[in-house]
């Protein structure tokens, strides 16, 4: 009797617990050899008054077991509480977000029969820190955190998926005409580590044509790899083109962690009714067996999913009337599943799944480069007009530096403007050194305080640096 791998399961909101109890079934009849630790998140934590939705002892068994089968859970949307899924995924360090998107055809009507690719989303970083401020009262910012050891592990990853799949392309999407720092050093990681791949081709989109040709024309993709938010986008759209958000799953990959989940949410308002298709989370754990070592249970499960989908047996998400034998509820679709395993499927190819480790480790070698202070942007909350607080700053003596530019949301409005140009209350001062100089700390937090003095509300600062020389932040539009 081979030994059982520990796994933790939770069965979530909404739906999850019917579509996990499907799973579990199905994974018990196929023979995989799991240990179950079952823990509680969510929804009922969350009405009980615990935020994070999960408890210490929770944390405990994910770091026992070290893989997560989890089925969706509610988020309740705006202020209170935090993602759970967003929480867990960071605590734990699943950097690599792993969607298969396949079509169906015909079975599953899909837009695009030949959809067929993997987006390797970055599953830790980008708008997803969720840092986020009201300055004014009429401007909240959102800080997107992008780091080169994160970009750099996640195209590796998806380097390494390439070769271990046999997969000949992968693409990066990126809107780096746009945000030049953040998803430029994205695209430019991804020249970097694509340059130590040379059998696999590559290439670059930028973000909204990327999107429309997903929609458009998915057979141009084999796997796509892209920044966190992006990423979420990309793949509801890719399966909706698919044929159904029901039918994808998801791994979360970090060091030594793999949380394995369905792509789509709890979906409440089908929730209790045995309609909710399985198969998503059903992919989720036949990707969570061939990280387990189980490629052979995987493979059963596969192709008995296949012979299913092919002989029509349908939930209600994928039901036609063209090529669906048989509506089914979300049990009576797992009991279909269990009596065909061992078959193969005829009209799709069969799955056969190895478990293939990704033969790099990812060390990151951080590289030390000259840091220079060389000017400071003060935000400041104020309803004056741009020449009025161009007026009052230039009253201060900032030593070694000099007021260069005033913008409003990003657009430069001094010292040019453009009568059409909205201005709100949230204001971006540059402070630049005297051609050539550094300046201090003590300068700027100097300046801070005579601005203060002045009256101005000053609600925050960056520091403007050069690294080895490099200007190493934005110009504002028009500057
Ligand atoms: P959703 O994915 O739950 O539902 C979108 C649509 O797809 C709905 O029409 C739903 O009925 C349908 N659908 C989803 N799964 C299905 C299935 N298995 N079978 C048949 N139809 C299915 O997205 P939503 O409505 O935006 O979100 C609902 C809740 O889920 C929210 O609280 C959200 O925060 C949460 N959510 C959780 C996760 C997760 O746990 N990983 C992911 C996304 C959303």
């Amino acid at each position: 009797m081979a030994t059982k791998t520990p796994i933790t399961i939770a069965y979530g909101d909404g739906i999850g617990p019917e579509i996990m109890g499907a799973v579990l079934r199905i994974l018990d009849a196929a023979g995989a050899q799991i240990e179950k630790e079952v823990i509680e998140i969510g929804e009922k934590l969350y009405k009980k008054g615990i935020s994070s939705g999960i408890e210490d002892s929770s944390w405990e068994s994910l770091r026992r077991t070290k893989v997560f089968l989890k089925a969706p859970i509610t988020t309740p949307q705006g202020g209170g509480v935090k993602s759970l899924n967003v929480t867990v995924r960071k605590t734990l360090g699943l950097y690599a977000n792993v969607r298969p998107v396949a079509a169906y055809p015909p079975f599953i009507e899909t837009l695009k029969p030949k959809m067929d690719m993997v987006i390797i989303r970055e599953n830790e970083e980008d708008l997803y820190a969720g840092i986020e401020h009201q300055q004014t009262q009429e401007v909240v910012q959102a800080l997107k955190l992008i780091s080169r050891p994160g970009c750099e592990r996640i195209c590796r990853y998806a380097f390494e998926y390439a070769i271990a799949h046999n997969r000949k392309k992968v693409s990066c999407i990126t809107k780096d005409n746009i945000m030049k720092l953040t998803d430029g050093l994205f695209h430019k990681v991804f020249n970097e580590i694509g340059a130590e791949y040379p059998d696999v081709e590559k290439d670059h989109y930028i973000l909204d044509i990327g999107t429309a040709y997903v929609a458009e024309k998915p057979d141009i993709f084999d796997i796509i790899v892209t920044l966190n938010l992006y990423g979420d986008v990309i793949s509801d759209v890719a399966a909706e083109v698919a044929g159904s958000v029901g039918i994808a799953g998801s791994a979360n990959i970090g060091d030594g962690f793999g949380m394995f989940e369905a792509i789509h949410g709890s979906a409440p308002t089908i929730a209790g009714q045995n309609i909710a298709n399985p198969s998503g989370l059903l992919q989720g754990a036949i990707q969570m067996l061939v990280h387990i070592g189980q490629p052979e249970v995987a493979t059963k499960i596969g192709n008995a999913w296949l012979r299913t989908i092919e002989q029509g047996i349908h939930t209600k998400d994928i039901y036609s009337y063209k090529y669906s034998t048989e509506l089914v509820g979300t049990q009576e679709f797992a009991d279909a599943v269990i009596a065909r395993l061992g078959e193969m499927p005829e009209h799709f190819k069969p799955v056969g799944f190895k478990t293939r480790p990704l033969h790099k480790t990812f060390e990151y070698k951080r590289k030390t480069k000259k840091k220079a202070l060389v000017g400071v942007d003060v935000f400041l909350d104020s309803v004056l007009s741009p020449e009025e607080i161009a007026a009052k700053l230039q009253s201060i003596d900032s030593k070694d530096m000099k007021l260069a530019m005033i913008a409003n949301r990003g657009v430069g409005v001094w010292p040019e403007s453009k009568p059409e140009t909205f201005l709100s209350d949230h204001w971006r001062c540059r402070y630049l050194a005297d051609d050539g100089k550094n300046i201090s700390h003590a300068e700027i937090v100097t300046l801070l305080d005579k601005i203060t003095e002045i009256g101005l509300d000053f609600i925050k600062m960056e520091t403007l640096c050069t690294f080895d020389g490099e200007v190493a932040y934005s110009l504002a539009q028009g500057e």
